[in-house]
């Protein structure tokens, strides 16, 4: 069997989590055997559920470490993976492990933090995937496409869990507005 990586990133509000809730569903009709994991301390909507803003979602495992989804996953034929970019490091090792075996492996996550820098894993998660894909939000200042997630809280903190009371999806130059009258 041949397993491999495919990535889904892109700001808040962008779709990541519909395009990852699409895919799974689309694998489970062909009847493969799916697992979805999260990171436990993602708790906004749902405790077991990932959730997108357009509501859909699907039944997921809470997992603290990214390695116990190499206990749980093996020999699934597709693994997906949410919110990627809250795991450490050795998700990306976790991920190659199990293409290597022959899981499709689909990991969606941020691929910025609020302040625009590349976000946890997920970089090196996309130099190694065979698929990257990008997909974008509309920016709430201008309606361009966004590829920014502002942070309008004062917090500094790297993880700060909100959704559109504390980020908003801009584009490169409202962003940059934002970020100087900061
Ligand atoms: P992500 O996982 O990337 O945060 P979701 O898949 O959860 O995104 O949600 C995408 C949905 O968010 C869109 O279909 C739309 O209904 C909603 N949405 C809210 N704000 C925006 C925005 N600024 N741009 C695009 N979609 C938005
Ligand atoms: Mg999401």
């Amino acid at each position: 069997r041949r397993g491999w990586i495919e990535v889904v990133c892109g700001s808040m509000f962008s779709g990541k989590t519909e395009e990852l809730i699409r895919r799974l569903n689309r694998a489970k009709i062909a009847r493969q055997r799916v697992e979805i994991f999260k990171p436990a301390l993602d708790t906004r909507y749902h405790v077991e559920d990932v959730v997108s803003h357009n509501a859909t979602s699907i039944r997921s495992t809470p997992v603290p470490l990214a390695q116990e989804i190499l206990l749980l996953a093996g020999g699934c034929d597709v693994v997906g993976i949410d919110e990627a970019q809250f795991f450490d490091e050795s998700l990306v090792d976790v991920c190659v492990q199990l293409a290597n075996h022959g899981s499709r492996v689909i990991v969606a996550g941020l691929d910025m933090d609020f302040l625009g820098k590349p976000f946890g894993p997920m970089p090196a998660l996309m130099a190694v995937a065979e698929y990257v894909t990008k997909v974008h939000a509309v920016c709430v200042c201008c309606g361009e496409i966004a590829s920014y997630s502002f942070r309008m809280a004062a917090s500094e903190d790297k993880i700060l869990l909100g959704e559109t009371d504390v980020y908003e999806a801009r584009c490169r130059p409202c962003f940059l507005e934002g970020m100087q009258e900061k």
